[in-house]
């Protein structure tokens, strides 16, 4: 549903009304929601560069106030066919990491039991820790689709969270299918010469953006679907496996990832995979030129969205 603003003007401009995901009506009320939409405005866990991503769902928000609705591609109008709430943002303290994540995950929770399904806006990668800890507590342990130019499986800090390690502790405490994790457009500069071989010794599959682009989108979408089956699954987008050219607002952007079209092409080869949660994050406005990141993320959102729905008809 659509909120309009009480103009008697019948067509909702993208420039007009409150700024919510896709003029979703702000709302609490879970009862009958299909969808919500979560902002996450945290960035304490951006502990390896620059911060800025607290002011990312709002950015992404009002870009993706422009998107009109259909999905061509996956045959599919989500508000026409669901109820999808803007449930707005988890009041996170931005000086204490773990009452964060408590936060997140219950109010994660809250929605999920309510079952409504969770599209979350971050907020940098620290945040997928507790989202999963919540899918996990609901649905059980889910495959996880991590779109990445960093393995984010970093164990050197042991069990204090931040974005470097979400998907290592996540792992850790059950929380991902170590049969059905998939890593995705992993590239650059490394801090340790055997990342890699880290992320693979707790079970990560890592797909390297020179395994991606040697597949083309087309083989690589069936690789992952291949790797996740028909599990439960959750997606967690990391913007900077974009390359800076289409995304340059993130903290830690990694030269020589995909492009926006190829990002798209690989999003909608997903289709019919049991999606029953997914984020979207590192988006931070600070860096960002003519809200180009922006734009992309809330397109991109919308095609997690646009997945869920054709996996909850
Ligand atoms: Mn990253
Ligand atoms: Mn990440």
């Amino acid at each position: 549903m659509t909120t309009k603003p009480p103009s008697g003007y019948d067509f909702v401009p993208a420039y007009m009304g409150i700024s919510t995901f896709m003029h979703c009506e702000h709302s609490r009320d879970l009862a009958t929601a299909d969808f919500a939409i979560l902002g996450v405005p945290f960035d304490s866990g951006a502990a390896s560069w620059r911060s800025g991503t607290r002011f990312g769902p709002r950015t992404i928000r009002e870009n993706s106030m422009q998107i009109w609705g259909h999905n061509r591609h996956l045959k599919i109008t989500p508000k026409e066919e669901f109820r999808i709430i803007d449930y707005g943002d988890v009041a996170v303290d931005p000086t204490h990491i773990g009452r964060a994540a408590e936060a997140i995950t219950t109010t994660a929770l809250d929605i999920l039991n309510s079952n409504t399904q969770l599209l979350t806006l971050g907020g940098d990668h620290s945040i997928t820790f507790p989202l999963l800890r919540a899918h996990t507590e609901k649905y059980g342990t889910p495959a996880v689709i991590h779109f990445d130019s960093h393995t984010d499986t970093y164990q050197g800090l042991g069990d204090e969270l931040e974005h470097g390690n979400p998907f290592f502790l996540a792992m850790k405490h059950g929380y991902i299918d170590p049969e059905a994790y998939i890593q995705v457009g992993i590239r650059g500069p490394q801090s340790e010469p055997d990342e890699l071989e880290e992320a693979e010794s707790i079970g990560a599959r890592v797909v390297t953006i020179e395994e991606c682009f040697e597949l083309g989108m087309k083989d690589l979408g069936a690789l992952i679907r291949q790797h996740v089956g028909d599990r439960q699954l959750y997606i967690s987008l990391d913007i900077d496996a974009l390359d800076p050219a289409y995304a340059p607002g993130t903290g830690t952007p990694e030269v020589g990832g995909f492009t926006s079209f190829q990002m798209l092409t690989l999003l909608r080869s997903l289709r019919g995979l049991n999606i029953m949660g997914a984020d979207l994050v590192e988006v931070n406005p600070h860096y960002d030129a003519g809200a180009m990141t922006a734009i992309l993320a809330a397109n991109l959102a919308f095609e997690l969205l646009c997945l869920m729905g054709v996996n909850k008809r």
